[in-house]
């Protein structure tokens, strides 16, 4: 989908990287091409590169339009755009200014931009597998169409010429001994900057020169879009005039999962099995996110341990942009059975079945104490108190003792 990647490749980053991680790949690649590190030529221009491609893709901006349209976007300044975003090059050579502040965001002259309008939308771990349209209405202030904006037809519209059509003026005061100047609107054409003949005034906004629309945006959550992620309606913010409308921004909002973690394109998930699988083969089935159910074998003479990590490779997210799917890693738990599940002859047989016990060694010299284990109740044995197991005389009763971890000297 993306038609140019160049920029990312210059960074050694994916199309889907974060901010952070394009901040990583700037540097890792500018310290390399430096100056002061690397006097060639060719080290040279690599370095104008990277510094070209980072001031695009540290910009969420100027990355979208480069996403969108690629570097042809960039100096055409997209399409309705302010007319360009100045061009690459005449970077200081000292790339730590461009991390802190200075000079990094070229604002482009002439009209300011009006205000961009955020949204969240939330997306459960199927949708972002799917992918998903989303239908949403949008109020909207846009210029009156019956006057184009002007308040009323083009030969009633005159300039102020009290404020020479700045909507602003400037007084001074005197304050004590100080003289100051304000800025206040002009009183004339209460800040408008122009004068609408009454005969000529647009009907249809009373020459407000705006007016309001519902409009239905379609959001489309695209497969393998990740938390954080923009999508970005250029333009579509309030329109008034004199300004460059902002853009209707909306923020991916990963909702948690009942079963699924992600990690980037991977997909985890906690599995539990059974002791008899875990050590002699088997089979589990999970729901996966595409709606699909799996069913996984685990071949006998294979033995999966507690907290073991396996993965089923191409069953994660799909790739944005990139086509193709991460892995599944699962993570195994292994359910035991229960206490005296069976009987002492049974539990002789298993002795002949599995590796032997492992050998008790302690030192021939040690002093040893011979403990009997309790079941671990974290309310009964708080330690916040520093005093560990230790309880008050008081408390011995209640607490049962004899259920406390005993020891007996030899
Ligand atoms: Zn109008
Ligand atoms: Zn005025």
């Amino acid at each position: 989908m993306v038609k140019d990647t160049k920029f990312y490749d210059i960074l050694g980053v994916s199309p889907t990287a974060s901010e952070s991680e394009i901040k990583k790949g700037y540097r890792k690649a500018a310290l390399k091409y430096h100056p002061d590190k690397n006097p060639t030529a060719e080290a040279a221009e690599k370095f104008k590169e990277c510094s070209a491609a980072y001031e695009v893709l540290s910009d969420p901006e100027k990355r979208d339009v480069y996403d969108q349209y690629g570097e042809e976007g960039l100096s055409s300044g997209g399409p309705g755009g302010p007319g360009g975003f100045g061009g690459f090059g005449g970077f200081g050579d000292d790339i730590f200014s461009q991390f802190f502040g200075g000079g990094a965001s070229q604002r482009p002259r002439g009209p300011q931009k009006g205000r961009d309008i955020k949204h969240e939308i939330a997306a459960t771990l199927e949708e972002l597998y799917k992918g998903r349209t989303a239908k949403l209405a949008l109020n909207k202030q846009i210029l009156c169409k019956s006057c184009e904006g002007r308040g009323g037809k083009a030969d009633a519209v005159k300039k102020c010429s009290s404020c020479g059509g700045q909507g602003i003026k400037f007084v001074t005061k005197q304050m004590g001994p100080m003289i100051q100047r304000f800025q206040t609107e002009c009183d004339v054409c209460h800040g408008t900057g122009d004068i609408i003949d009454p005969k000529g005034r647009c009907k249809s906004c009373h020459g407000k020169k705006i007016a309001n629309e519902r409009k239905i945006l379609e959001v489309k959550i695209e497969p393998g879009m990740k938390d954080g992620q923009r999508i970005v309606f250029k333009g579509e913010s309030d329109q008034a005039p004199d300004i460059i409308p902002g853009d209707v921004v909306f923020v991916v909002n990963e909702k948690p999962h009942k079963h699924f973690q992600r990690s980037g394109n991977d997909l985890v998930y906690l599995a539990e099995i059974d002791l008899l699988t875990a050590i002699a083969g088997g089979e589990f089935a999970l729901e996966h996110v595409s709606g699909e159910w799996l069913k996984i074998a685990i071949v006998a003479g294979e033995v999966i341990a507690p907290g073991a990590k396996k993965v089923i490779e191409g069953k994660g997210m799909p790739i944005l942009k990139y086509g193709g799917y991460g892995n599944l890693i699962i993570q195994f738990n292994i359910k035991f059975p229960e206490n005296h599940f069976t009987d002492e002859s049974n539990l002789k047989k298993l002795e002949e079945i599995l590796p032997p016990r492992n050998k008790v060694t302690i030192p021939a010299k040690a002093e040893v104490e011979e403990c009997v284990l309790a079941d671990y109740d974290p309310a009964k044995y708080r330690t916040s108190n520093g005093r560990g197991q230790s309880y008050d005389s008081d408390d011995e009763d209640a607490h049962g003792g004899a259920e406390g971890v005993q020891c007996a000297s030899q």
